[in-house]
Protein backbone atom coordinates (compact mmCIF):
# COMPACT_ATOMS: atom_id res chain seq x y z
CA UNK A 1 0.00 0.00 0.00
CA UNK A 2 1.49 3.39 -0.76
CA UNK A 3 2.44 6.30 1.90
CA UNK A 4 -0.75 7.31 3.75
CA UNK A 5 -1.88 10.27 5.35
CA UNK A 6 -3.90 9.90 8.71
CA UNK A 7 -5.90 12.42 10.94
CA UNK A 8 -6.75 11.62 14.00
CA UNK A 9 -9.35 14.12 16.10
CA UNK A 10 -8.60 13.42 19.67
CA UNK A 11 -6.16 12.23 21.76
CA UNK A 12 -7.79 10.47 24.48
CA UNK A 13 -8.15 6.84 24.80
CA UNK A 14 -9.64 6.16 21.56
CA UNK A 15 -7.38 8.61 19.51
CA UNK A 16 -4.36 7.21 20.72
CA UNK A 17 -4.90 3.60 20.70
CA UNK A 18 -5.74 3.71 16.70
CA UNK A 19 -3.00 5.80 16.42
CA UNK A 20 -0.52 3.34 18.11
CA UNK A 21 -2.12 0.55 16.17
CA UNK A 22 -1.63 1.89 13.20
CA UNK A 23 2.29 2.88 13.74
CA UNK A 24 2.92 -0.88 14.66
CA UNK A 25 1.03 -2.23 11.47
CA UNK A 26 1.98 0.37 9.04
CA UNK A 27 5.02 1.88 10.62
CA UNK A 28 5.91 3.90 7.02
CA UNK A 29 2.98 5.99 7.50
CA UNK A 30 2.61 9.47 8.78
CA UNK A 31 0.05 9.27 11.80
CA UNK A 32 -0.98 12.69 13.31
CA UNK A 33 -2.69 13.62 16.13
CA UNK A 34 -4.41 16.52 16.84
CA UNK A 35 -5.72 17.16 20.43
CA UNK A 36 -7.30 20.35 21.77
CA UNK A 37 -5.70 20.52 24.93
CA UNK A 38 -1.62 19.80 26.47
CA UNK A 39 -2.50 16.20 27.11
CA UNK A 40 -3.17 13.02 25.62
CA UNK A 41 -3.35 9.69 26.44
CA UNK A 42 -5.35 10.79 29.66
CA UNK A 43 -7.63 8.78 31.93
CA UNK A 44 -10.29 11.36 33.14
CA UNK A 45 -11.44 8.23 35.38
CA UNK A 46 -8.92 9.30 37.84
CA UNK A 47 -10.08 13.34 38.37
CA UNK A 48 -11.96 12.07 42.22
CA UNK A 49 -8.98 10.21 43.02
CA UNK A 50 -6.45 13.49 42.80
CA UNK A 51 -9.05 15.81 44.10
CA UNK A 52 -9.80 13.63 46.95
CA UNK A 53 -6.07 13.33 47.41
CA UNK A 54 -5.30 9.22 46.66
CA UNK A 55 -2.58 10.85 44.65
CA UNK A 56 -0.91 14.07 44.28
CA UNK A 57 0.63 14.73 40.83
CA UNK A 58 -2.26 15.71 38.19
CA UNK A 59 0.31 14.96 35.16
CA UNK A 60 -0.60 11.17 36.84
CA UNK A 61 -3.60 10.87 35.10
CA UNK A 62 -2.12 10.52 32.21
CA UNK A 63 -0.78 6.83 30.83
CA UNK A 64 2.22 8.39 28.91
CA UNK A 65 2.76 11.78 28.08
CA UNK A 66 3.64 13.58 24.48
CA UNK A 67 7.15 12.63 23.99
CA UNK A 68 7.04 9.56 24.48
CA UNK A 69 4.00 9.49 21.49
CA UNK A 70 6.61 11.07 19.56
CA UNK A 71 9.40 9.67 20.30
CA UNK A 72 8.78 6.07 21.23
CA UNK A 73 6.09 5.20 19.01
CA UNK A 74 6.80 7.70 15.86
CA UNK A 75 3.18 9.68 15.96
CA UNK A 76 3.13 13.35 15.31
CA UNK A 77 1.10 14.26 17.90
CA UNK A 78 -0.21 17.72 17.98
CA UNK A 79 -1.39 19.13 21.09
CA UNK A 80 -2.95 22.63 21.58
CA UNK A 81 -5.01 22.20 18.40
CA UNK A 82 -8.21 22.38 17.33
CA UNK A 83 -9.71 20.93 14.83
CA UNK A 84 -12.04 23.16 12.94
CA UNK A 85 -13.36 22.01 9.78
CA UNK A 86 -13.10 18.77 7.44
CA UNK A 87 -13.88 18.18 3.77
CA UNK A 88 -12.94 15.87 1.50
CA UNK A 89 -9.16 15.12 2.08
CA UNK A 90 -8.16 17.85 4.17
CA UNK A 91 -9.23 19.44 7.76
CA UNK A 92 -7.95 23.05 9.04
CA UNK A 93 -6.80 23.51 12.67
CA UNK A 94 -6.18 25.93 14.81
CA UNK A 95 -2.25 25.95 16.22
CA UNK A 96 -0.52 28.05 18.04
CA UNK A 97 -2.88 30.85 16.78
CA UNK A 98 -2.83 30.34 13.44
CA UNK A 99 -4.89 28.46 10.75
CA UNK A 100 -3.09 25.97 9.18
CA UNK A 101 -4.97 22.81 6.91
CA UNK A 102 -3.66 19.55 6.40
CA UNK A 103 -4.29 16.56 4.23
CA UNK A 104 -5.72 13.10 5.47
CA UNK A 105 -6.46 9.97 3.37
CA UNK A 106 -8.08 8.32 6.35
CA UNK A 107 -9.89 10.33 8.94
CA UNK A 108 -10.61 9.16 12.83
CA UNK A 109 -13.27 11.06 15.02
CA UNK A 110 -12.06 10.32 18.55
CA UNK A 111 -13.27 13.17 20.08
CA UNK A 112 -14.87 12.28 22.95
CA UNK A 113 -17.90 13.20 25.18
CA UNK A 114 -18.90 16.45 27.06
CA UNK A 115 -20.58 17.52 30.13
CA UNK A 116 -24.82 18.25 29.61
CA UNK A 117 -25.40 21.54 30.96
CA UNK A 118 -27.99 21.80 32.31
CA UNK A 119 -29.38 25.02 31.06
CA UNK A 120 -30.35 27.43 34.04
CA UNK A 121 -30.17 30.90 35.15
CA UNK A 122 -26.51 31.54 36.28
CA UNK A 123 -24.79 28.17 35.71
CA UNK A 124 -21.51 30.32 33.45
CA UNK A 125 -21.15 32.33 37.37
CA UNK A 126 -17.32 31.48 38.54
CA UNK A 127 -17.46 28.19 40.84
CA UNK A 128 -19.85 26.22 39.02
CA UNK A 129 -17.71 23.31 37.25
CA UNK A 130 -18.64 20.74 34.89
CA UNK A 131 -16.81 17.39 35.25
CA UNK A 132 -15.87 18.08 31.43
CA UNK A 133 -12.26 17.27 30.59
CA UNK A 134 -9.12 16.59 32.95
CA UNK A 135 -8.38 20.14 32.62
CA UNK A 136 -11.06 20.56 35.45
CA UNK A 137 -9.48 18.36 37.74
CA UNK A 138 -7.12 20.78 39.08
CA UNK A 139 -9.51 23.57 38.87
CA UNK A 140 -11.84 21.58 41.41
CA UNK A 141 -9.38 20.58 43.66
CA UNK A 142 -8.02 23.65 44.39
CA UNK A 143 -11.74 24.78 44.29
CA UNK A 144 -12.69 22.49 46.74
CA UNK A 145 -9.80 22.53 49.10
CA UNK A 146 -10.89 26.01 50.28
CA UNK A 147 -14.37 25.80 50.36
CA UNK A 148 -16.41 25.50 53.19
CA UNK A 149 -19.43 24.27 51.27
CA UNK A 150 -20.07 22.28 48.59
CA UNK A 151 -23.27 21.17 45.94
CA UNK A 152 -22.74 18.64 43.62
CA UNK A 153 -25.55 18.06 41.28
CA UNK A 154 -26.10 14.63 40.07
CA UNK A 155 -25.62 11.40 41.47
CA UNK A 156 -24.75 9.15 38.48
CA UNK A 157 -21.32 7.28 38.97
CA UNK A 158 -19.47 10.44 38.59
CA UNK A 159 -21.53 11.95 40.76
CA UNK A 160 -21.26 9.22 42.82
CA UNK A 161 -17.58 8.85 42.35
CA UNK A 162 -17.12 13.32 43.53
CA UNK A 163 -19.28 12.91 46.17
CA UNK A 164 -16.94 10.41 47.69
CA UNK A 165 -13.95 12.16 47.07
CA UNK A 166 -15.41 15.64 48.65
CA UNK A 167 -16.87 14.22 51.64
CA UNK A 168 -13.53 12.68 52.23
CA UNK A 169 -11.67 15.85 52.26
CA UNK A 170 -14.55 17.12 55.37
CA UNK A 171 -16.69 19.47 53.60
CA UNK A 172 -20.11 20.13 54.41
CA UNK A 173 -21.45 18.36 51.40
CA UNK A 174 -25.16 18.40 49.76
CA UNK A 175 -25.74 16.35 46.71
CA UNK A 176 -28.84 17.05 44.62
CA UNK A 177 -30.45 14.20 42.72
CA UNK A 178 -33.48 14.77 40.15
CA UNK A 179 -34.27 11.04 40.59
CA UNK A 180 -35.75 8.77 43.67
CA UNK A 181 -32.53 7.30 44.14
CA UNK A 182 -29.04 7.65 43.26
CA UNK A 183 -27.08 5.81 40.10
CA UNK A 184 -30.75 5.95 38.83
CA UNK A 185 -29.88 3.08 36.05
CA UNK A 186 -29.71 0.74 39.26
CA UNK A 187 -32.66 -0.88 40.63
CA UNK A 188 -34.06 0.19 43.75
CA UNK A 189 -33.08 -2.58 46.12
CA UNK A 190 -28.91 -1.67 45.10
CA UNK A 191 -30.06 2.06 45.20
CA UNK A 192 -31.21 1.82 48.80
CA UNK A 193 -27.86 0.35 49.73
CA UNK A 194 -25.91 3.16 48.65
CA UNK A 195 -28.41 5.59 49.55
CA UNK A 196 -28.26 5.27 53.14
CA UNK A 197 -24.62 4.84 53.29
CA UNK A 198 -24.58 8.45 51.50
CA UNK A 199 -26.85 9.77 53.83
CA UNK A 200 -24.37 8.93 56.79
CA UNK A 201 -21.41 11.36 54.86
CA UNK A 202 -23.53 13.81 53.33
CA UNK A 203 -26.90 15.71 53.12
CA UNK A 204 -28.81 13.44 49.87
CA UNK A 205 -31.53 15.21 48.98
CA UNK A 206 -33.82 13.53 46.18
CA UNK A 207 -36.72 14.02 43.70
CA UNK A 208 -35.10 17.73 43.46
CA UNK A 209 -34.37 19.89 40.57
CA UNK A 210 -32.23 22.45 40.19
CA UNK A 211 -34.00 25.65 38.25
CA UNK A 212 -30.66 28.51 39.08
CA UNK A 213 -27.74 29.28 40.54
CA UNK A 214 -26.96 32.26 42.02
CA UNK A 215 -24.52 34.67 43.00
CA UNK A 216 -22.74 38.18 42.62
CA UNK A 217 -19.54 37.60 41.15
CA UNK A 218 -19.21 33.67 41.85
CA UNK A 219 -21.79 31.40 43.34
CA UNK A 220 -23.53 31.50 46.66
CA UNK A 221 -26.50 29.29 46.30
CA UNK A 222 -28.06 26.76 44.18
CA UNK A 223 -31.56 26.97 44.00
CA UNK A 224 -34.05 23.32 43.50
CA UNK A 225 -37.75 23.60 43.09
CA UNK A 226 -37.84 22.39 46.85
CA UNK A 227 -35.08 24.71 48.68
CA UNK A 228 -32.07 26.81 48.19
CA UNK A 229 -28.32 25.62 49.12
CA UNK A 230 -25.36 27.63 50.13
CA UNK A 231 -22.29 27.00 48.59
CA UNK A 232 -18.57 27.73 47.52
CA UNK A 233 -18.47 25.57 44.82
CA UNK A 234 -20.82 23.47 42.85
CA UNK A 235 -20.10 20.82 40.57
CA UNK A 236 -22.34 19.50 37.99
CA UNK A 237 -22.62 15.53 37.05
CA UNK A 238 -25.75 15.12 35.26
CA UNK A 239 -24.73 13.09 32.32
CA UNK A 240 -22.65 13.32 29.08
CA UNK A 241 -23.30 13.82 25.37
CA UNK A 242 -21.40 12.61 22.19
CA UNK A 243 -19.14 15.47 21.02
CA UNK A 244 -19.95 15.36 17.27
CA UNK A 245 -20.13 19.04 16.19
CA UNK A 246 -17.41 18.67 13.81
CA UNK A 247 -18.66 14.72 12.65
CA UNK A 248 -22.67 15.91 11.99
CA UNK A 249 -21.71 17.92 9.08
CA UNK A 250 -19.83 15.29 7.58
CA UNK A 251 -20.98 11.63 8.87
CA UNK A 252 -24.67 10.34 10.06
CA UNK A 253 -25.33 9.92 13.37
CA UNK A 254 -27.46 7.14 15.08
CA UNK A 255 -30.34 7.59 17.01
CA UNK A 256 -28.36 8.25 20.55
CA UNK A 257 -27.25 10.90 18.68
CA UNK A 258 -23.28 9.27 18.56
CA UNK A 259 -21.88 8.68 15.46
CA UNK A 260 -23.28 5.48 13.53
CA UNK A 261 -20.44 3.06 13.02
CA UNK A 262 -19.93 -0.18 11.56
CA UNK A 263 -18.54 -3.31 13.35
CA UNK A 264 -15.02 -1.53 11.43
CA UNK A 265 -16.10 1.26 13.05
CA UNK A 266 -16.11 3.00 9.63
CA UNK A 267 -18.70 5.81 9.67
CA UNK A 268 -21.28 6.16 6.66
CA UNK A 269 -18.05 7.78 4.79
CA UNK A 270 -15.74 5.66 3.13
CA UNK A 271 -12.55 5.71 4.98
CA UNK A 272 -13.62 8.08 7.76
CA UNK A 273 -14.13 5.76 11.15
CA UNK A 274 -15.15 7.08 14.41
CA UNK A 275 -13.82 5.65 17.94
CA UNK A 276 -14.94 5.67 21.48
CA UNK A 277 -17.13 8.28 23.45
CA UNK A 278 -18.56 10.19 20.09
CA UNK A 279 -19.15 6.73 18.30
CA UNK A 280 -22.60 4.62 18.56
CA UNK A 281 -21.38 0.46 18.85
CA UNK A 282 -23.35 -2.15 19.41
CA UNK A 283 -24.61 -3.78 22.97
CA UNK A 284 -24.10 -7.26 23.26
CA UNK A 285 -26.76 -7.74 25.46
CA UNK A 286 -29.49 -6.23 23.41
CA UNK A 287 -28.62 -6.82 20.33
CA UNK A 288 -29.05 -3.14 19.26
CA UNK A 289 -27.11 -0.60 18.46
CA UNK A 290 -26.31 1.53 21.72
CA UNK A 291 -24.03 4.36 22.78
CA UNK A 292 -21.68 3.14 25.43
CA UNK A 293 -19.27 5.54 26.83
CA UNK A 294 -17.17 3.76 28.94
CA UNK A 295 -13.19 3.52 29.23
CA UNK A 296 -12.58 0.06 28.31
CA UNK A 297 -14.83 0.00 24.78
CA UNK A 298 -12.90 3.67 24.28
CA UNK A 299 -9.69 1.97 23.88
CA UNK A 300 -10.87 -1.22 22.78
CA UNK A 301 -12.82 0.76 19.91
CA UNK A 302 -9.67 2.63 18.78
CA UNK A 303 -7.34 -0.69 18.92
CA UNK A 304 -10.17 -2.26 15.96
CA UNK A 305 -10.41 1.35 14.41
CA UNK A 306 -6.65 1.28 14.09
CA UNK A 307 -6.62 -1.96 12.42
CA UNK A 308 -8.99 -0.93 9.95
CA UNK A 309 -7.40 1.89 8.85
CA UNK A 310 -4.59 -0.26 8.08
CA UNK A 311 -5.69 -1.85 5.86
CA UNK A 312 -6.41 -5.11 7.79
CA UNK A 313 -9.78 -6.21 9.15
CA UNK A 314 -10.96 -6.49 12.63
CA UNK A 315 -14.39 -6.47 13.74
CA UNK A 316 -15.31 -4.52 16.90
CA UNK A 317 -17.97 -7.00 18.87
CA UNK A 318 -19.91 -4.31 21.29
CA UNK A 319 -19.82 -4.05 24.58
CA UNK A 320 -21.81 -5.41 27.48
CA UNK A 321 -22.21 -2.17 29.37
CA UNK A 322 -20.28 -2.77 32.83
CA UNK A 323 -19.33 -0.50 35.57
CA UNK A 324 -17.28 -0.52 38.65
CA UNK A 325 -17.64 2.28 41.33
CA UNK A 326 -17.14 2.64 44.98
CA UNK A 327 -18.69 4.83 47.57
CA UNK A 328 -16.42 4.77 50.67
CA UNK A 329 -16.54 0.86 51.80
CA UNK A 330 -19.22 0.60 49.67
CA UNK A 331 -18.09 -1.46 46.17
CA UNK A 332 -21.11 -1.31 43.46
CA UNK A 333 -20.90 -2.51 39.84
CA UNK A 334 -23.29 -3.79 36.86
CA UNK A 335 -22.96 -5.71 34.01
CA UNK A 336 -25.74 -5.20 30.99
CA UNK A 337 -29.19 -4.57 31.82
CA UNK A 338 -31.15 -4.03 35.33
CA UNK A 339 -34.46 -5.06 36.08
CA UNK A 340 -36.29 -1.66 35.17
CA UNK A 341 -34.11 -1.44 31.85
CA UNK A 342 -34.73 -4.94 30.71
CA UNK A 343 -38.31 -4.34 31.16
CA UNK A 344 -38.57 -0.94 29.00
CA UNK A 345 -36.60 -2.84 26.26
CA UNK A 346 -39.33 -5.52 25.95
CA UNK A 347 -38.14 -8.20 27.75
CA UNK A 348 -40.33 -10.18 30.33
CA UNK A 349 -37.97 -10.82 33.12
CA UNK A 350 -37.26 -12.85 36.12
CA UNK A 351 -34.98 -11.48 38.68
CA UNK A 352 -33.17 -12.74 42.05
CA UNK A 353 -31.81 -10.46 44.69
CA UNK A 354 -29.60 -12.27 47.42
CA UNK A 355 -27.98 -10.79 50.93
CA UNK A 356 -24.92 -12.82 51.44
CA UNK A 357 -21.62 -13.12 53.05
CA UNK A 358 -18.94 -12.87 50.55
CA UNK A 359 -16.64 -14.73 52.08
CA UNK A 360 -16.54 -17.66 54.32
CA UNK A 361 -18.37 -17.22 57.28
CA UNK A 362 -15.08 -16.36 60.08
CA UNK A 363 -14.15 -13.16 57.87
CA UNK A 364 -16.16 -10.64 59.29
CA UNK A 365 -16.25 -8.03 56.18
CA UNK A 366 -19.58 -7.75 55.41
CA UNK A 367 -21.98 -8.91 53.14
CA UNK A 368 -23.18 -8.56 49.43
CA UNK A 369 -26.43 -8.08 47.69
CA UNK A 370 -26.56 -9.08 44.45
CA UNK A 371 -29.55 -8.53 41.87
CA UNK A 372 -29.38 -11.27 38.77
CA UNK A 373 -31.95 -10.23 36.16
CA UNK A 374 -32.96 -12.77 32.96
CA UNK A 375 -35.65 -13.48 30.42
CA UNK A 376 -38.34 -16.12 30.43
CA UNK A 377 -35.82 -18.41 28.59
CA UNK A 378 -33.29 -18.27 31.16
CA UNK A 379 -30.84 -15.40 29.25
CA UNK A 380 -28.94 -13.85 30.96
CA UNK A 381 -29.64 -10.23 31.11
CA UNK A 382 -27.70 -8.48 34.14
CA UNK A 383 -26.39 -8.37 37.08
CA UNK A 384 -25.76 -5.23 39.70
CA UNK A 385 -23.85 -6.17 43.12
CA UNK A 386 -23.33 -3.68 46.31
CA UNK A 387 -21.24 -4.30 49.63
CA UNK A 388 -18.23 -6.08 49.70
CA UNK A 389 -16.39 -8.38 46.76
CA UNK A 390 -18.49 -6.66 44.26
CA UNK A 391 -15.17 -6.70 41.43
CA UNK A 392 -14.85 -10.64 41.25
CA UNK A 393 -18.92 -11.41 40.68
CA UNK A 394 -19.20 -8.18 37.89
CA UNK A 395 -15.77 -9.73 36.22
CA UNK A 396 -16.85 -12.88 36.14
CA UNK A 397 -20.73 -11.85 35.62
CA UNK A 398 -19.46 -9.62 32.08
CA UNK A 399 -17.61 -12.52 30.76
CA UNK A 400 -20.95 -14.87 31.11
CA UNK A 401 -22.76 -11.92 29.40
CA UNK A 402 -20.27 -10.99 26.65
CA UNK A 403 -20.86 -15.62 25.70
CA UNK A 404 -24.67 -14.59 25.95
CA UNK A 405 -24.75 -17.11 29.05
CA UNK A 406 -27.73 -18.59 30.51
CA UNK A 407 -29.05 -18.76 34.33
CA UNK A 408 -27.31 -22.82 34.12
CA UNK A 409 -23.82 -21.44 32.49
CA UNK A 410 -24.08 -19.16 35.58
CA UNK A 411 -24.94 -21.53 38.40
CA UNK A 412 -22.15 -24.28 36.61
CA UNK A 413 -19.24 -21.74 36.18
CA UNK A 414 -16.62 -23.55 38.82
CA UNK A 415 -15.98 -20.10 40.33
CA UNK A 416 -12.90 -19.87 42.65
CA UNK A 417 -13.26 -20.65 46.35
CA UNK A 418 -10.57 -19.44 48.81
CA UNK A 419 -12.08 -18.59 52.26
CA UNK A 420 -11.19 -14.47 52.50
CA UNK A 421 -12.63 -13.72 49.28
CA UNK A 422 -14.89 -16.05 48.21
CA UNK A 423 -17.64 -19.41 49.10
CA UNK A 424 -17.87 -22.43 47.65
CA UNK A 425 -21.60 -21.59 47.12
CA UNK A 426 -20.74 -18.21 45.99
CA UNK A 427 -22.92 -15.17 45.57
CA UNK A 428 -23.57 -15.60 41.86
CA UNK A 429 -24.21 -18.95 42.55
CA UNK A 430 -26.98 -19.27 45.12
CA UNK A 431 -28.50 -15.90 42.83
CA UNK A 432 -28.45 -18.29 39.81
CA UNK A 433 -30.20 -21.11 41.75
CA UNK A 434 -33.00 -19.11 42.91
CA UNK A 435 -33.55 -18.47 39.30
CA UNK A 436 -34.20 -21.92 38.75
CA UNK A 437 -37.24 -21.86 40.95
CA UNK A 438 -38.69 -18.85 38.88
CA UNK A 439 -37.93 -20.80 35.89
CA UNK A 440 -39.29 -23.98 36.65
CA UNK A 441 -35.97 -25.70 36.68
CA UNK A 442 -35.18 -28.57 38.68
C1 LIG B 1 -14.84 11.84 36.16
C2 LIG B 1 -14.91 10.68 35.21
C3 LIG B 1 -14.73 9.39 35.68
C4 LIG B 1 -14.80 8.30 34.81
N1 LIG B 1 -14.63 7.05 35.32
C5 LIG B 1 -14.69 5.97 34.49
C6 LIG B 1 -14.46 4.67 35.00
O1 LIG B 1 -14.18 4.48 36.19
N2 LIG B 1 -14.55 3.62 34.12
C7 LIG B 1 -14.83 3.80 32.80
O2 LIG B 1 -14.89 2.82 32.05
N3 LIG B 1 -15.04 5.05 32.28
C8 LIG B 1 -14.96 6.13 33.09
N4 LIG B 1 -15.13 7.39 32.57
C9 LIG B 1 -15.39 7.54 31.12
C10 LIG B 1 -14.09 7.48 30.33
O3 LIG B 1 -13.22 8.46 30.84
C11 LIG B 1 -14.38 7.73 28.85
O4 LIG B 1 -15.22 6.71 28.39
C12 LIG B 1 -13.10 7.74 28.01
O5 LIG B 1 -12.21 8.74 28.44
C13 LIG B 1 -13.46 8.00 26.53
O6 LIG B 1 -12.31 8.09 25.77
P1 LIG B 1 -12.34 8.84 24.36
O7 LIG B 1 -10.96 8.73 23.79
O8 LIG B 1 -13.48 8.40 23.57
O9 LIG B 1 -12.65 10.37 24.73
P2 LIG B 1 -11.80 11.40 25.59
O10 LIG B 1 -10.93 10.74 26.57
O11 LIG B 1 -12.80 12.40 26.08
O12 LIG B 1 -10.87 12.10 24.48
C14 LIG B 1 -11.41 12.91 23.48
C15 LIG B 1 -10.36 13.96 23.15
O13 LIG B 1 -10.75 14.69 22.00
C16 LIG B 1 -10.29 16.02 22.13
N5 LIG B 1 -11.04 16.83 21.17
C17 LIG B 1 -12.39 16.99 21.10
N6 LIG B 1 -12.71 17.80 20.06
C18 LIG B 1 -11.55 18.13 19.47
C19 LIG B 1 -11.22 18.96 18.34
N7 LIG B 1 -12.16 19.56 17.61
N8 LIG B 1 -9.92 19.10 17.99
C20 LIG B 1 -8.93 18.49 18.71
N9 LIG B 1 -9.20 17.71 19.79
C21 LIG B 1 -10.48 17.53 20.15
C22 LIG B 1 -10.56 16.32 23.60
O14 LIG B 1 -9.79 17.39 24.07
C23 LIG B 1 -10.19 15.00 24.25
O15 LIG B 1 -8.85 14.99 24.67
C24 LIG B 1 -15.06 8.52 33.42
C25 LIG B 1 -15.23 9.81 32.93
C26 LIG B 1 -15.15 10.89 33.80
C27 LIG B 1 -15.33 12.30 33.26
Amino acid sequence: MRYVDVAIIGGGAAGMSAASRIKVLRPEWNVRVFEKTNFVSHAPCGIPFYVSGFFEHFEDLCTYDVNYFRTERGIDVHVNTTVLEISEGSLVAIEEGRERVYEWDKLLFATGARAKRLNVEGENLEGVLFIDDILVAEKVKKLALKSEKVVIVGSGYIGVEMADAISRLGKKLTVIEIAERPLPEYDAEIAAILKSEMEKKLDLRLSERVVAFEGRERVEKVITDKSEYDCDLAIVAVGVTPNVDLAKRVVKLGKSGAIKTNSKLETSKEGIYAAGDCAETFNIVTEKPDWIHLATPANKMGYVAGVNMAGYELDYPGAVKCQLTSFHDLEIGKAGLSEFEAIKEGYKVVSAFVTTKSSAKYFHDGLIHLKVVADRNGKLLGIQAVGRGVGMRIYGATALLYKKANVRDLFFTDFPYYPPVSRVWDPLVVAARNLFRKLGLP
